[in-house]
């Protein structure tokens, strides 16, 4: 039961137009577990080095996240990634990326992330990605995003994880990188020809698109006045997405489609502070509340 998830633990360095944080912990794997570990319970597995505050990200334990697959490498230095963000905050460009520990990581899950469900292949060299995939005995549904370094580097190896999961999570530039589609729908048509039955493009402020067999769904992203950084936005998407989806138990579109919703919806507190920071103290309560409003926001 419960969702594996694999993916970056980072110091990061970001900039906006709202100032800045330096050494602040992220990465794929803690804003999806922060997300996903509201709805169900997640296995993280994922490689820190010595300098990482473990301190901070204490709050994820005590929302059921089990760490048996973190490993802590004495001596080592945590992957890091520096980021800065355009006065639209769509835009941002990496201006640090160093792998450090996660250049000699091998994922090994114990017996019980075996036996997940749900998998969640977060932004990682697709390499790691394939180990997870071999590792977990009988997933009933596996999902999977990726970022522009690994599309333009290990294009091969990303085609193979493709081929192997039932959803993609992409932002629109990863999606017209991978297809060479510029217009959104051709490239999640493109998308799913390489593999995935569910493909779902994140638009930034303009919401998502997911397309299946049923066709086309679109949703907003949910209004918030006051984005600080967008940092870990996409990755705490696919954590309530995918927390929704593994927490009701089944599979199909009409799920999926309220998954989007609580997806978008846990995302948008994401962008209301830097770092973990805004879902550290986040509630359930919260969620719902917003869900609400967003049901009265876009019925007519
Ligand atoms: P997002 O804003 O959802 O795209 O995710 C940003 C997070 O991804 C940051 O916390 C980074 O630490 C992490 N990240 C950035 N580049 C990479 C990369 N090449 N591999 C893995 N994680 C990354």
């Amino acid at each position: 039961m419960g969702i594996v998830v694999i993916g970056s633990l980072a110091l990061d360095c970001v900039e906006t137009a709202h100032g800045g944080i330096a050494d602040a912990p992220g990465g794929s794997a803690l804003y999806f577990s922060a997300a996903a570990s509201l709805f169900t319970e997640v296995s993280l597995v994922g490689v820190v080095g010595e300098d990482f505050p473990v301190s901070e990200i204490r709050f994820l334990k005590e929302r059921g996240v089990l760490s048996d697959g973190l490993e802590i490498i004495k001596g080592g230095k945590t992957f890091r990634w520096s980021g800065c963000y355009e006065l639209d905050m769509n835009k941002r460009v990496t201006t640090n990326l160093e792998l450090n520990v996660f250049m000699d990581f091998n994922p090994v899950l114990d017996e019980r992330s075996r036996k997940s469900d749900y998998v969640f292949l977060g932004n990682i060299d697709p390499e790691l990605q394939l180990r997870v995939i071999e590792q977990v005995q009988n997933p009933r549904f596996i999902g999977a995003d990726t970022i522009e370094c690994y599309i333009t580097d290990r294009r091969p190896l990303l085609d193979k994880v493709l081929s192997k999961v039932n959803m993609v999570i992409f932002n629109d530039e990863e999606a017209r990188m991978i297809t060479g589609e510029h217009n959104i729908i051709r490239a999640a048509s493109a998308l799913r020809k390489l593999g995935p039955q569910y493909v779902v493009v994140k638009k930034g402020e303009h919401g998502s698109i997911m397309v299946t067999d049923d066709g086309l769904f679109m949703v907003p992203a949910y209004p918030v006045d006051s984005v600080i950084d967008p940092t870990g936005a996409g990755d705490t998407f696919a954590g309530g997405l995918m927390g929704y989806a593994a927490k009701s138990g089944s599979i199909d579109s009409g799920t999926l489609r309220k998954a989007i919703v609580y997806g978008g919806v846990t995302a948008s507190f994401t962008v209301e502070d830097f770092s973990l920071n805004r879902l550290r103290n986040l509630t359930m309560d919260e969620i719902e509340n917003r869900v609400d409003n967003f049901r009265k926001m876009v019925t007519f």
